[in-house]
């Protein structure tokens, strides 16, 4: 009993003061969190849920890391802040690494999350082309379906209607394309990936916009939110192909695939493609405390150099960058490194998916299983054939059945198209064997529970 008034007196002040994500939309899912250690949660009743949905933040080295507690405070003490128009150690130590792991030369700019990051690469977009003389390039394509952040011009990106159409008029200067949905198009089959017809419709948009318009095309390398679409294997290569045709730069945003969520240290390297700028967040920090970046080839970094003093990028961040902030994404990564976070994520993500597959494939609800390293997602339908997406009161109830199991998992898509009906995992990547087994048997039993 004292255990429940606990839980709604913190709901009763929650629902008095908290705005927090998704409320009042959602308000009777709320879990009071108390602890979270590895890839688990405890609320504030005791009870403890194994958090698969943890990778969607970027948890990716698991809750309860005191290593990245202990860098950040290390960093507070010796020196808490100092902005980064000037310099200081951590931010250049963590460009250096960053370098490293994204395979060419690039230049960062910091920022705190994701929407910024991809605001400061559309920006930087847009003036490198103006740097060139180039004056018309302003417009920036994206894909429907893709999450790109909450901010007018990155929700102006955002290929989600439902998301943006309250907020009009958003950034302008912002087009949309189909997303490769390889369950649904019918010719993913097709070797030459120039010839589907999503990535006709790039070329096409961009003739028809004029080449001499386009500033950039921005896409994540699996789109995450708008139901985990992964697309065919030359679908990435082809656009950043038709992109250079036009003169376009390939922005990735990488703020969920990177950092090891699909089996390789950035979504990009999936795709032998090399982007022109990278945007990065949560990952960086394992969501430990608010970090993003930008990374810019480095000759589009030069062709910033010798501007007007009025021409430079005339774009501050306080906060971004800040030193606790980046010493503990260099802890975050060397642990990454020391644990093998990444070929772990192949591996363990390959046995969720096959183990999955096998369970669940021959169920009437279940269309598609699908993902790339520790990013799953089953697609439920009402019918195989037809492939109409599963009513989304019946998602809700595997997930509250999983929920009620101890079992926390995602749902993504998007709710226009009534393609809200995509189960989303992505459990940290050090998640052990016995807890993969217990996510897969409590799933399991959930969809074969409808
Ligand atoms: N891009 C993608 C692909 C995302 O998934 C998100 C958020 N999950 C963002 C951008 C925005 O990040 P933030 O919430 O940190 O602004």
């Amino acid at each position: 009993v004292h255990q429940i008034d606990r839980t709604q007196d913190v709901l009763e002040k929650d629902e008095q003061f908290l705005w927090h994500s998704m409320k009042p939309y959602n308000p009777d899912s709320t879990m009071v969190a108390a602890s979270t250690k590895g890839a688990w949660v405890t609320d504030i009743n005791g009870k403890k849920y194994l958090d698969a949905m943890a990778g969607l933040w970027c948890v990716n080295v698991g809750y309860g890391r005191t290593e990245l507690a202990d860098a950040a405070y290390e960093q507070l003490k010796q020196m808490a802040y100092f902005p980064l128009t000037q310099s200081h150690v951590p931010a250049v130590k963590l460009a250096e690494k960053l370098n490293e792991l994204l395979g060419d030369e690039y230049v960062i700019f910091f920022s705190n999350s994701g929407s910024e990051a991809n605001e400061t690469a559309f920006k930087i977009a847009r003036q490198y082309h103006q740097q060139r003389g180039e004056y018309n390039r302003h417009k920036i394509i994206s894909r429907y379906r893709a999450y790109h952040g909450n901010s007018m011009g990155a929700l102006a990106a955002t290929g989600q209607a439902e998301r943006k159409y309250k907020y009009e008029p958003l950034s302008s200067g912002f087009l949309h394309v189909s997303p490769p949905d390889s369950y649904r198009m019918t010719d993913a089959h097709l070797e030459n990936a120039h010839e589907m017809s999503c990535v006709q419709e790039v070329d096409r948009k961009m003739t028809w916009e004029m080449s001499d318009t386009i500033a950039a095309m921005i896409m994540e390398p699996i789109i995450t939110g708008g139901g985990v679409l992964v697309p065919p294997e030359g679908y990435m290569k082809a656009i950043e192909e038709t992109c250079e045709k036009h003169g376009a730069l390939l922005i990735a945003d990488e703020v969920i695939c990177g950092f090891g969520r699909t089996g390789e240290t950035f979504g990009f390297k999936n795709y032998g493609v090399q982007p022109d700028i990278i945007t990065m967040a949560k990952g960086l920090t394992s969501a430990y405390l608010p970090l993003s970046a930008t990374a810019v080839k480095k000759d589009i970094y030069e062709a910033f150099k010798g501007a007007e003093d009025y021409d430079y990028f005339r774009h501050i961040n306080t906060f971004g960058g800040n030193p606790a902030a980046c010493a503990l994404a260099l802890k975050n990564i060397e642990i990454m490194e020391k644990e093998d976070l990444f070929s772990r994520s192949k591996e363990y993500g390959d046995r969720l998916r096959s183990e999955l597959q096998t369970r669940l494939h021959n169920h009437p609800f279940v269309g598609d299983i699908r993902g790339k390293g520790m990013l799953v997602g089953i697609e439920l339908v009402k019918d195989k054939r037809s492939k109409e997406p599963l009513e989304v009161s019946k998602v809700n109830e595997v997930i509250k059945r999983c929920n009620q199991n101890g079992l926390i998992v995602g749902k993504n898509g998007v709710t226009v198209a009534g393609y809200n009906n995509v189960l989303t995992l992505a459990p940290p990547l050090s998640i052990d064997d016995e807890e993969i087994t217990f996510l897969i048997e409590t799933l399991t039993k959930a969809v074969h529970e409808l």
